[in-house]
């Protein structure tokens, strides 16, 4: 078995899926290595905005409706007594339309799309840590990374197999908010960025079909205005096959992750709102998971390894988006690969190597700067209260918000929004 490559990709999601198809697309002789196989569920709310649609627009993946692949015009927000529906923005730089499709369906797909440009995904292969040569520098004081130990899973994924080694020059942790292999190397969690924590499940519905996201801005754990306001917020993201991902996420600005039965809270609030869903019974788990976000584990490159994706807390503090960021990252690692390919000299090689993460910073860090200050902000339902009983009526108030939100603005001219929106992000230092 072929265990030396030009790049080793830990995990095969989003993140990991779209370096393999990326790295192999350039030329570049790639392993990633999923522990699990694939179809398999990951828990998510599966909806995709125009952000995420660019990123399979560049990555050429084929998204039609006959495959699954469910199109929506935009988000209806419910809160403070209000209705309203915000289609997606006429932008030159997106598509005006955002897309949704079971997490179990689009991992697969990217990751077939990965082995169609010639990575080799293997899947059934849990790394359990990296190998680093202590001959040359690396990452406080230890070794660089050179490549990953790895083992054989069962189908039920336990691991059975033998340790093996797999080498190469540049290692890819796209592992996921478990992060363990960066953990492994020291690069711990950063407690001044927002986490969330989100659940879901499917439910059955008359109107899956329908081409809308809907969110609620509020929820309450009784009849609206005359129980509590949780601190949270709710999705319903209709899947075209009976059913809808429904959902429900808290944050927390401080990085540790609220001590909340978040289950408890998704069942009452579905016992109170949401009625004209006509949901049907919750059957399946309510599963859920953490959602790091702000780049809260830094930095993305440490000598021989790169963080793409949620091992590098990629998710958007404002939506609780990871998937695009993930895509984007992969993007980004891979320009830096073929810099990192044509350079001469070690320095040069490292530079380019290197300058992932001044990318990443570069096209992020403004932005998700900003997502810690809203995140501060809205864990106080009573702002968030507010907010959306004065905000949401407000057109002007809208136009900006509703880009801000999305992340989705023309970067360059555009309306007023846009330009306040390229600014903000701009003078909003990156950290
Ligand atoms: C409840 C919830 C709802 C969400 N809703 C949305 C949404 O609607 N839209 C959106 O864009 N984002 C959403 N997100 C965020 C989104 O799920 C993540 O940001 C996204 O999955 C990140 O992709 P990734 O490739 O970085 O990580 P992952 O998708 O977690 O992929 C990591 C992969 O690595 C594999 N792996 C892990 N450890 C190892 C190992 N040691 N060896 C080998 N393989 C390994 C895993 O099996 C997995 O396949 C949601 C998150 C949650 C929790």
């Amino acid at each position: 078995m072929r265990t030396e490559a030009d790049v080793i990709v830990i995990g095969a999601g989003p993140g990991g899926a779209a370096a393999a198809r990326y790295l192999a697309a350039e030329g570049f002789d790639v392993i990633a290595l999923e522990k699990t196989r694939f179809p398999r569920e990951k828990v998510c709310g599966d909806g995709l905005t125009p952000r995420a649609v660019r990123e399979l627009q560049l990555i050429g993946l084929e998204t039609p409706r006959e495959e699954g692949w469910i199109p929506n015009h935009g988000l209806r927000m419910v809160g403070g007594g209000h209705r309203l529906e915000f289609p997606w923005h006429d932008l030159d730089e997106f598509p005006r339309y955002g897309l949704s499709l079971p997490r179990a369906q689009f991992d697969h797909r990217l990751a077939e799309h990965a082995r169609a440009a010639g990575a080799d995904v293997r899947e059934g292969w849990h790394v359990d840590a990296a190998i680093r040569d202590e001959r040359q520098d690396g990452y406080a004081g230890g070794g660089r990374v050179v490549g990953v130990i790895a083992r054989e899973t069962d189908a039920k994924g336990r691991k059975v197999g033998e340790p093996t080694e797999f080498r190469a020059p540049l290692v890819i942790a796209a592992d996921g908010v478990s992060a363990r292999i960066a953990l492994g190397l020291g690069i711990e969690r950063k407690q001044n960025r927002p986490i969330g924590v989100a659940v879901r499940t499917y439910l059955t519905t008359p109107r899956h079909a329908e081409e809308w996201m809907e969110g609620h801005l509020e929820i309450w754990d009784g009849e609206r205005g005359r129980s509590n306001l949780l601190p949270g917020y709710g999705w319903i993201f209709p899947l075209g096959d009976g059913t809808a991902n429904v959902g429900l996420g808290t944050l927390s600005a401080k990085g540790t992750p609220p001590k909340l039965d978040h289950r408890a809270m998704m069942r009452d609030w579905l016992a109170h709102s949401a009625h004209d869903w006509e949901f049907g019974e919750i059957e399946g788990d309510i599963k859920g998971a953490a959602i790091p976000m702000a780049f809260n584990r830094q930095p993305h490159y440490v000598p021989g390894m790169m963080l793409v994706g949620d091992s590098g807390g990629m998710v958007n503090p404002f939506n609780g988006e990871g998937i695009a960021y993930a895509m984007q990252a992969a993007r980004r690692a891979t320009e830096a690969a073929v810099a990192w390919r044509s350079a001469t000299g070690v320095r040069d090689q490292e530079a380019a190597l290197a300058s992932y993460a001044r990318m990443m910073k570069d096209d992020l860090g403004g932005y998700y700067s900003l997502g810690r200050v809203f995140a501060a902000l809205v864990e106080h339902p009573a702002v968030m209260k507010a907010c959306t009983r004065y905000g949401l009526p407000s057109p002007l108030v809208m136009e900006f918000t509703s880009r801000l939100l999305a992340d989705v603005y023309e970067p360059r001219g555009g309306t007023w929004a846009d330009k306040l929106l390229s600014a903000l992000t701009r003078v909003a230092p990156a950290a």
